[in-house]
């Protein structure tokens, strides 16, 4: 017998696809949904259908964005020159909030896994190459997370960029080992930046 009528229970399945989320925190959320007006529930759907139609990747540093290019990259106030990579637009939000970093940024939207069959091809990784090599850039300053994965892809991407003149560097102490960026909290991770390390090509 089927107590959960089928709409609920395709929300509730929506719902526990997202990541935390299990199937008792999606029935708690479906359910109320359920109870708001109907209104809410129509506003929400809208929200969801317009957001791929208005988001879109930046075509120059591939962070999520209404315009091209984004806020960043279009601000004259910014220095192009120096580019900070990371692997996610979540990453880039926690940067921001510490205010101290002017450069512009570089998604990555992942880190090297072969585990889990992302290689570099699967990654914004070409593309910073292309553009160290086409744009004046004079130092990278790569954010990847203290992970075993994040550490790989900073690797890998050192090793890439040691044959340009760019100027390449780590983001200093504080960060605790195995530490994801986004979780830094904002002062650890302003000094990190602050007191970037640079990375000597061998
Ligand atoms: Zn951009």
């Amino acid at each position: 017998m089927q107590i959960i009528p089928p709409a609920l229970e395709r929300l509730i399945a929506d719902l526990a696809r997202f990541p935390g989320i299990g199937r008792k925190t999606a029935t708690r959320l479906a359910l109320y949904i359920l109870r708001r007006p109907a209104a809410e529930a129509r506003n929400l759907a809208h929200d969801l259908i317009h957001l791929h139609q208005a988001i879109h990747l930046c075509s120059q540093c591939f962070t999520f964005s209404e315009t091209d290019p984004c806020t960043i990259c279009g601000n004259s106030s910014r220095n192009p020159r120096l580019v900070c990579v990371v692997e996610e637009p979540g990453d880039q939000l926690a940067i921001e909030k510490t205010g101290a970093f002017r450069g512009v940024y570089h998604i990555l939207h992942g880190v090297i896994a072969p585990m889990d069959g992302i290689g570099p091809a699967e990654l914004k990784i070409e593309e910073l190459r292309h553009r160290v090599q086409s744009a004046a850039v004079e130092e990278v300053l790569i954010a990847t997370s203290s992970t075993v994965a994040g550490e790989a892809t900073a690797s890998y991407l050192a090793d890439m960029l040691k044959t340009t003149k760019v100027r390449l560097s780590r983001l200093a102490c504080g960060i605790p080992m195995g530490m994801d960026i986004k979780y830094a909290d904002e002062h650890t991770l302003a000094r990190a930046i602050e007191s970037r390390q640079s990375l000597a090509s061998s």
